[in-house]
């Protein structure tokens, strides 16, 4: 059973990948979307909420792409498995006796597990979490915004990317939420430096700006075993791929990652600009984004896309 829809999927990447995109993509489009973009982040509310665009890069050099596929916006927190991914890789195991690995099962910014869990988020994809890791990012880095840059420009093969100095600002004048979690993280000793600091690395990194064409790109290595497509170079070791994968898959959508799973049934992870990547290991990477997001804050169109593509064609991980 197994053999045959994977033999379907290779099917429709060779000859009906672009067509089902698009088809898709057209039914998608024009369902009423109830969404509403985050106002906590005031610069985010001046996207376009009608931009929709989609992406795929499939391992073996298959690239489609439709709508606004190509125009940049704020990955938020997709961000958070490109900083796990680079601290993971820096440190290793260890970072694990500062960080859960469950998924917890509360909105992404939430204070309340965190007294109870003693300063230990329960995992690096909630704000907590992703708190924690720029610390450890911080403490070993010796210029971490440039260094951080680099290495997301080196996994993109992409010199270009950059941070938003007006999303970063935009959320730092507003972003009490996560002045709070950071300095309450601080004050039950799991987070080294200051919090001023902290903070600033982890709202740059979520303004990061880039295209679902390359995101879809970028985050092929998660479903390359770690490596670079077309090259012979590790980002991450088989082992540390196998595990953020898993818990893309646990915890890349917040109290919304069961859902998701049940749903479009990949890894992924979405951000509060209305982007959401999704990786189906040794076969493809996909981007959606769409603004307007849902109660829970991932993309309402984004999660449809996402459900119709996977059911169509046969491509969940289950
Ligand atoms: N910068 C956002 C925040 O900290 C990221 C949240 C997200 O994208 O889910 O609230």
């Amino acid at each position: 059973m197994i053999l045959v829809l994977l033999l379907d999927f290779n099917n429709l990447r060779k000859v009906d990948t672009s067509k089902i995109l698009m088809e898709l993509f057209k039914d998608i489009k024009n369902i009423d979307d109830p969404g509403k973009q985050p106002s906590y982040i005031p610069e985010l509310t001046h996207v376009d909420p009608n931009k929709f665009g989609v992406h795929i890069s499939t391992i073996e050099n298959f690239h489609s792409g439709v709508g606004d596929f190509q125009e940049r916006f704020s990955i938020q927190s997709i961000a958070k498995v490109l900083a796990l991914s680079l601290a993971y890789r820096m440190q290793g195991e260890k970072i694990w006796e500062r960080i859960g690995v469950e998924p917890s099962g509360t909105p992404f910014n939430s204070l309340v597990q965190l007294e109870a869990d003693k300063g230990i988020p329960r995992n690096p994809f909630i704000n907590a979490g992703a708190l924690v890791i720029s610390d450890l990012l911080i403490s070993s880095l010796k210029n971490p915004k440039e260094e951080f840059l680099a290495f997301v420009r080196d996994a993109a093969n992409n010199p270009t990317i950059d941070y938003s100095s007006k999303i970063a600002e935009s959320e730092k004048t507003a972003g009490f939420r996560n002045v709070a979690l950071c300095n309450f993280i601080k004050a039950l000793g799991n987070i080294q430096n200051d919090p001023n600091e902290v903070l600033d690395f982890y709202f740059h990194l979520c303004s990061i700006e880039m295209s679902c064409e390359e995101l879809s790109q970028l985050f092929l290595f998660l479903a390359n075993n770690g490596m670079k497509l077309n090259e012979e170079k590790e980002v991450l070791t088989a082992n540390q791929c196998k595990r953020v994968n898993a818990l893309m898959q646990t915890c890349g959508f917040y109290d919304e990652s069961g859902e998701f799973a049940f749903k479009v049934g990949l890894p992924g992870k979405s951000g509060v600009g209305g982007g959401i990547i999704a990786v189906h290991p040794n076969q493809y990477a996909i981007a959606v984004w769409s603004p307007k997001l849902n109660p829970k804050g991932n993309s309402f169109k984004g999660m449809q896309f996402l459900e119709a593509f996977t059911t169509k064609t046969h491509s969940s991980i289950f």
